[in-house]
């Protein structure tokens, strides 16, 4: 195998893999469409472009994307440097000036003598080189058919609407309670249960929230699955009869709740909950506003929002190695949204992993993970464990790592961080 690499898709993971190469002496064959062929949702010809929000979220310890970004900058991360010359203020969260962000990432790239950038589609997807395949929730369909053949199977792709999650600790018990609809099951629902004003306050809100920016895509996604302010917009009782419906979850016999909202374990550990048919389109800033009107959920932290766009990923668990290569073609790494991960951050830390090991494959070692109380290696070892029949992609957050008993935020910070460090000890001695 050459010492060359081809990285494919100049976004937030193609940027990160490219650039740990290059500072490792090996030269990347670097491609990317834009802007001759666009996604649909980037507007610019630079690199690492952000296609949505500013924010790059908390930069705090305490959180888990902060601890990601802190594991990030030990690895050497480009995007957290150039983030950090780009930043504006916004509080505790790493925000940064969009355009500079992108630009700087672009210049940083190109300027380098081993980067050889080709301005177009890439598929051609083969054992000659190793390939970090970094195309992201847009990829283009070249790529995708190329690796349909090649794992033969189909690639997760729909226009997605997901539901927020929610982290257990931050639901108020002395409103919410736990029980399944007509005791059926183990109780393993939280639900929130709404009188009449309280709903119709709720309602209200809801159907005149500020939604997300839709393109041509949305008429294609009503058809699989609604978003919760569509369904609420044919009539005020629409979602009494759908997904709010009270029958069966009273709290006491005595009760007669007008709505009830459902909470359903979203992972193992039950530190995570996602709200039951709320997939949604609504702006992030309105889904906590009018969720937050929600008895119970009035200090609800948000580990996901609810959010709607094409998403294309591959079966992580059934497809992928741990390292993040194919299981039938080692030589080609999927990196970013496209390997099961969500988010800026997590698809950008993808990308540095990749690199790593695509580096120690070139140098005859063995592929190393981080390890599993790592936020990486957290999210590394979702992807590879979640169940294939109903795989759906992850963002970082303190329920999916491996804590031992441990509370404090801070404290699991320290000792993933700790912990990292050794890791990067070995993998440079
Ligand atoms: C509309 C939308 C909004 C989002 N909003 C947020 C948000 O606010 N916050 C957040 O944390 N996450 C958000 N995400 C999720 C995700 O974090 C981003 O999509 C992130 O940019 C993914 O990084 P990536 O490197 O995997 O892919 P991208 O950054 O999308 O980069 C992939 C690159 O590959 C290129 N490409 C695709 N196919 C080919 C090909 N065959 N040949 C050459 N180049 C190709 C594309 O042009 C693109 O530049 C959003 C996603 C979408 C789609």
């Amino acid at each position: 195998m050459r010492k060359k690499v081809i990285v494919v898709g100049a976004g937030l993971a193609g940027v990160e893999a490219t650039y740990y190469l290059i500072k490792h002496n090996i030269e990347v064959d670097l491609y990317e469409q834009r802007p001759k062929k666009n996604t649909g949702e980037h507007h610019t010809a630079y690199f690492g472009e952000l296609v949505c929000s500013n924010s790059l979220k908390s930069n705090n310890l305490d959180n888990a994307c902060g601890l990601l970004k802190e594991e990030m900058r030990h690895m050497g991360s480009i995007t957290m440097e150039v983030a950090k010359k780009t930043q504006v203020p916004a509080g505790n969260a790493l925000s940064v000036d969009r355009d500079l962000f992108s630009r700087f990432l672009t210049e940083e790239i190109l300027q380098s003598p081993l980067v050889h950038f080709h301005n177009e589609e890439f598929s051609l997807l083969d054992d000659k080189a190793y390939i970090i395949v970094a195309t992201g929730p847009l990829s283009s369909q070249s790529i995708i058919d190329k690796l349909e053949a090649l794992t033969n199977d189909q690639m997760f792709s729909f226009f997605d609407a997901c539901a927020p999650i929610i982290e257990k600790e931050s639901i108020d018990f002395n409103k919410a309670y736990f029980k399944s609809r007509y005791e059926q099951g183990d109780n393993s629902y939280i639900n929130c249960a709404m009188n009449e004003k309280e709903y119709k306050t709720f309602y209200q809100e809801l159907i005149k929230a500020e939604l997300a920016k839709l393109h041509d895509f949305d008429k294609k996604y009503f058809e699989g699955c609604m978003p919760i302010e569509v369904m609420a917009k044919r009539g005020e009782n629409t979602l009494r009869y759908g997904p709010l419906k009270p029958m069966g979850l009273r709290k006491t016999p005595e009760d007669r709740p007008y709505a009830v909202v459902q909470l359903r374990q979203d992972n193992v550990s039950g530190s995570l909950y996602n709200m039951v048919g709320f997939q949604t389109n609504l702006t992030y800033k309105e889904q906590k506003r009018v969720f937050s009107l929600i008895p119970g959920l009035e200090h609800a932290k948000f580990v996901r929002y609810g959010l709607m766009h094409r998403n294309t990923y591959i079966c992580a668990p059934r497809h992928l190695n741990p390292d993040l290569s194919l299981k039938k073609h080692k030589n080609i790494f999927i990196a970013g949204q496209l390997s099961g991960v969500e988010g800026y951050v997590e698809s950008a830390a993808t990308g540095i992993i990749v690199a790593i090991n695509v580096l120690r494959h070139l140098n005859g070692l063995e592929s190393s993970i981080p390890p599993i109380n790592t936020m990486i290696g957290a999210l590394l070892n979702y992807l590879k464990l979640c169940n294939p029949s109903n795989f759906a992609p992850m963002n970082a957050n303190f329920g999916i790592l491996k804590c031992e008993g441990k509370k404090d935020k801070n404290e699991i910070s320290k000792i993933a961080l700790s912990s990292l460090e050794d890791w990067l000890g070995e993998l440079n001695a």
